[in-house]
């Protein structure tokens, strides 16, 4: 199985991420490196290896989404301070989040503005900004 990641093996990614490729770490990478971009929450993910029978613990998803985020692989984007959005794009872009359907959307590029930022306190500099637009259906 492939990645987006240049078509390198995702055992590869786990292993140049400084991860061990065990079992759950790989089924949890195919879930989530190996149909092009996604965003998901703990929850939903470990409700995919429910799915595909997978059996991997809440706190294993949990735990291996964090060393992803932390391994640079994964994106991490919260909404409302209590919930968390993992992003496999970690190219620069923001998010739509859709109330009703507790879900974010990518902003493309060519619908985004240039935002005005404040310059950053002395002695700081910008190290991302996060952009959420909230959108409800008319
Ligand atoms: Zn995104």
């Amino acid at each position: 199985m492939t990645t987006p990641h240049e078509g390198i093996s995702l055992a590869r990614l786990l292993r140049e991420a400084g991860l061990r490729a065990t079992r759950p770490r790989r089924v949890l990478a195919e879930l989530l490196f190996a149909k092009g971009n996604r965003h998901v929450t703990a929850e939903m993910l470990y409700e995919e290896t429910m799915a595909a029978q997978a059996h991997v613990s809440l706190a294993t998803v949990y735990n291996t989404l964090n060393q992803l985020t932390e391994a640079g692989l994964l994106r991490q984007v919260g909404i409302d301070g209590s919930k968390s959005f993992f992003d496999t794009n970690m190219g620069e872009h923001h998010h739509y989040f859709l109330q009703d359907k507790d879900a974010i959307l990518d902003i493309p590029a060519d619908a985004a503005v240039p935002l005005e930022l404040p310059p950053p306190p002395e002695g700081f500099e910008i190290a991302r900004v996060d952009v959420v637009v909230r959108l409800r259906p008319r």
